[in-house]
């Protein structure tokens, strides 16, 4: 019986951890897996590139495919957004943009007419749980073989990792396993030195967390150094909220502000689709993240689990610090 060992890297320090134990242990039948989400900044990809190089693990790039499903969403907005009686103008508006791009993070949030939130967090599964999945892990079940899952997830992170065992069995020959479960973040950067690993130099550059760039759960003070250093992530998200406003049949769609939360005006969802895009859109969001604390008039977010990246899966970085988008009116 052979033993397949599959590490899941984010261009993050845990999974950059997970995979430096699984080489110090010399493992048989290594490989790692790295989904794309197509909101990934390019040092991260550069980083994989090292990493690859360094370590001599080939790092296979997997990418969720929504064009299916987009081709449905069409389908559906023809016929029953008709039905329903939406206004004319607003199906011509989605059939217009329904498009697939070949950004999964993009093609995601166009099929579903919004943007993933905390309460709503379906990227991760989409972009990388269900990608990894169907095309590394299941060809491989149901040949007899033993697939292990290295999963870069330590407890301290949040309360749904608190618990976790350090290995489970899924079924069907696939292990789950935790070798990190127990370390705090000095552990992991200290696993990093020891290996002779540079952590991803994004980290350096005043981000909580790598992967999405921005993920929906970044910190007040991250999303301040993104729109200071990066400012063409904050374009080109603007760029999206355009776009998937238009395949929203609400007509409104901000990368930040889910319909749940809340806002000193009122909650989002009582809101006018263009109130809601006037106030609560990623310039306004930044505009929010350059105030202290207190700066009511942009605090645009709430924060219903502060740790609601962390994932049991460990497949979207841990943060460093708890986040804080509520602050108290
Ligand atoms: S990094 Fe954030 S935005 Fe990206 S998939 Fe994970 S939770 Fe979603």
């Amino acid at each position: 019986m052979t033993t397949h060992n599959i590490v899941s890297v984010s261009g993050g320090k845990d999974s950059t951890a997970t995979l430096l134990v699984a080489i110090a242990l010399e493992t048989e039948n290594l490989q790692a897996v790295f989904a794309d989400t197509g909101n990934e900044d390019q040092q991260t990809y550069l980083y994989l590139e090292y990493l690859e190089q360094t370590t001599g693990v080939p790092i296979t790039k997997v990418k969720a495919d929504f064009s299916h499903r987009i081709a449905g969403k069409r389908r559906f907005i023809e016929t029953k957004w008709r039905e329903q009686g939406i206004e004319e103008s607003v199906v011509e508006a989605a059939l217009d943009v329904l498009q697939p791009t070949g950004n999964p993070f993009l093609d995601l949030c166009l099929w579903k007419g919004r943007f993933p939130s905390r309460r709503a967090q379906f990227c991760t599964m989409e972009l990388k749980r269900d990608p990894m999945l169907e095309k590394v892990v299941m060809p491989l079940m149901g040949q007899g073989d033993m697939i292990v899952s290295w999963q870069g997830v330590r407890a301290d992170e949040s309360l749904n990792r608190r618990y976790l065992p350090e290995c489970d069995e899924v079924g069907g020959g696939l292990f789950n396993y935790r070798p990190i479960l127990k370390w705090d973040i000095p552990a992991v950067f200290e696993a990093h030195r020891y290996m002779g690993i540079k952590p991803n130099p994004l980290y350096s550059q005043g981000m909580g967390r790598v992967g999405c760039m921005p993920c929906i759960n970044c910190r007040k003070d991250e999303l301040r150094e993104i729109a200071q250093r990066f400012p063409e992530v904050i374009d080109r998200i603007e760029r999206w909220e355009r776009l998937v406003q238009q395949a929203s049949k609400r007509g409104a769609a901000t990368f930040f502000a889910g319909s749940n939360a809340k806002h000193p005006k009122g909650p989002i969802a009582d809101m006018t689709a263009l109130e809601v895009m006037e106030i609560a859109n990623i310039r306004q969001a930044v505009e929010w993240s350059k105030t202290v604390r207190g700066g009511l008039q942009y605090d645009l977010l709430i924060a219903s689990d502060q740790n609601a990246c962390s994932s049991a899966y460990g497949l979207c970085d841990s943060e460093w610090e708890p986040i804080n988008m509520l602050e108290a009116a």
